[in-house]
């Protein structure tokens, strides 16, 4: 979710937001004639209109849809906040309430206050407001009940939740919840192929199966608490080999998330699936367990460069796959492509996205094959063709994706409108993620303590079956790693990202980073956008040097192997390509 100033032209979006807010949200609390009288059907549109645009800056936007705004008073005073029935309890209210008091501190506003409906009071008063005044106010000639809230201070929420206010550190500004996604890692290939560094293993002996769906259970039961309230937006069951795991144990994890965590409505559900390694027939019993996207590991169609991956799968078992998920309604389907293959040549490059093309896939992942340390090509490289070979096979690769209306959208990913990974996307925009399964990374953020912490499982399967809850490290990201971290996700984006994302997701202020931006800028590596920032072509380019920029100078990642920096194009890391184990909101 995004929140970013009102653009005019939007009355009418917030004005059906307001309708479904006060009609749905706040039901329970008032009686129809009460209802009719706040939101009346016929009303003067233009003072309405005029209202609007004077006093609301803020938009809560997600998937391109407004589902929410308020405002922020030179007085501190909020006149407007309200967020869409259809996206109830999914956390809109509170990234406004976040962002509005950020704003406040910021502009040294001492004080906020709001008059807040019944339905709205818990909401202020989780985010430190309390209760000053209980009103009645008399609209269109119906009395309503009300409550003035008041909070003190831009350090209210710490001290309203118990903390002292130096737990919000010198530096930061206060942190706004992002969205957040479940990761579920998977451990198990059929073998393991020689140029690959995830946290993946050769299955020897029979798949434990049912250990493994319960030890997943018993892991998200344990993490659950730390993200009560917040809805997820996606799952993404990734490996390893997922696919070597039934629909009915799939549909058992999901039914495990679904106990324990709040999971949205619209939920996106991404299964990596090997061609060579899922049953016949066995999309549609995905499709029913809750699957709705699937990520085709294709990687190539010429024969001998899949014999050269070490790939246990064939082209006609892509090609099947693939007309299986079509007819299973999994059309939304995502293939797994490798350039720069072993003593491949360009035409043979461009042959295989043709292949790909031809099988309809809404999204594309175009990966360079890169020799990753401790990997058998590491020992052992392959003749691999030089960078410029492999430049020449991005660059006609990429034309012909984009003359086919995939549209390039990060480093590596191409999709047709509307069908981006909203999963992938939720990392790339630094959002939250709870990981679970062998080795699996999250990342979640406290904005009550201001800290963004990551978390990583036992990698080795066996060690993972065995262990306790507490086995789960986490680690909080120091406010100087902070920048990298960011814009090492958000500088893969083609379109890049707002401005007013990055003290929301950092909880850092602009000035932190405003130096090297601008040297980025200076030198031609990112571009202003009319909101933010966004690499330009040769930044995209030399996306490593851009980053580098960012870094503090204090070394960091000491242990952190989920971090790559190798990101110009290659498969850095994972197919989700940042982390080896991961992967909006939200509300009220
Ligand atoms: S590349 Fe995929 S199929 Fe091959 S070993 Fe790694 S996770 Fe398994």
């Amino acid at each position: 979710m995004l929140i970013r100033e009102y653009h005019a032209g939007e009355e009418l979006a917030l004005r059906e937001v307001f309708h479904s807010s006060v009609h749905q949200l706040a039901a329970g609390h008032y009686r129809p004639d009460q209802l009719a009288a706040w939101a009346p059907q016929t009303f003067d549109k233009e003072a309405w209109a005029r209202g609007v645009r004077t006093s609301c800056p803020f938009v809560a936007e997600e998937a391109g849809r407004i589902v929410g705004y308020g405002d922020l008073q030179a007085s501190g005073y909020i006149d407007h906040l309200y967020v869409a029935g259809w996206h109830a309890r999914r956390g809109v209210g509170s990234a406004l309430i976040q962002h509005i008091c950020s704003v406040a501190q910021r502009r040294g506003i001492p004080e906020l206050t709001s008059d807040v409906s019944l339905c709205a009071e818990s909401l202020f008063a989780r985010h430190g407001f309390s209760v000053v005044e209980r009103r009645t106010v008399v609209l269109g000639g119906v009395e309503i009940a009300n409550a003035r809230m008041c909070r003190k201070d831009p350090c209210g929420e710490a001290r309203a939740r118990g903390l002292p206010p130096r737990a919000v550190p010198r530096g930061m500004s206060v942190l706004m919840t992002p969205p957040l996604a479940l990761y579920v890692h998977f451990p198990w290939c059929v073998r393991k192929c020689p140029y690959c560094d995830f946290n993946s293993y050769t299955l020897n002996g029979e798949l434990p199966l049912e250990p493994y769906v319960q030890r997943l259970g018993r892991d998200l039961a344990a993490q659950a608490p730390q993200v009560a309230g917040r809805a997820v937006t996606s799952v993404f069951f990734g490996g390893g080999t997922p696919s070597l795991f039934s629909p009915d144990a799939i549909g058992r994890v999901l039914d495990s998330a679904r106990r324990h965590l709040t999971l949205a409505h619209d939920l996106e559900v991404t299964l990596e699936a090997n061609p060579g390694a899922v049953e016949r027939g066995a999309f549609r019993e995905y499709r029913a367990a809750g699957v709705t996207r699937v990520s085709l590991g294709a990687q190539s169609f010429d024969q001998a460069r899949l014999s050269a991956l070490g790939r246990i799968h064939s082209p006609a078992d892509t090609r099947l796959a693939a007309a299986e998920l079509h007819a299973a309604d999994l059309g939304n389907f995502n293939l797994d492509l490798m350039y720069g293959l072993p003593g491949q040549e360009l035409a043979a490059a461009v042959r295989d996205v043709q292949e790909a093309l031809s099988l309809a896939p809404a999204h594309l992942s175009h990966y360079q094959l890169t020799l990753e340390p401790g990997t058998v090509f590491a020992a052992q490289p392959p003749p691999l063709p030089d960078d410029d070979a492999a430049a020449g096979m991005l660059a006609a690769c990429a034309e012909r994706l984009l003359a086919a209306g995939y549209g390039q959208y990060e480093v590596s990913a191409y999709a047709r409108a509307g069908r981006q990974c909203r999963h992938n996307l939720n990392y790339w925009t630094f959002g939250d993620y709870l990981g679970a399964g062998a080795g699996a990374h999250g990342k979640l953020t406290f904005p009550e303590r201001a800290q963004i912490v990551r978390t990583v499982q036992l990698r080795e399967p066996r060690r993972y079956l065995a262990a306790t809850d507490d086995a789960l490290a986490r680690r909080v990201i120091a406010a100087r790693e902070l920048p990298f971290e960011f814009m090492l996700n958000a500088l893969r984006l083609t379109g890049g990202f707002d401005a007013q994302m990055f003290p929301a997701r950092t909880g850092l202020d602009w000035q932190e980073i405003a130096a090297p931006m601008q040297a980025a800028i200076t030198r031609g590596l990112i571009v202003r956008t009319a909101t933010g920032y966004r690499p330009s072509e040769l930044g995209l380019r030399f996306l490593n040097d851009v980053l580098l920029g960012f870094m503090s100078e204090t070394p960091k990642f000491a242990g952190s192997s989920a971090l790559s920096i190798g990101v110009s194009g290659a498969r850095s890391g994972a197919s989700r390509p940042l982390f080896t184990g991961p992967g909006s909101v939200i509300g009220e």
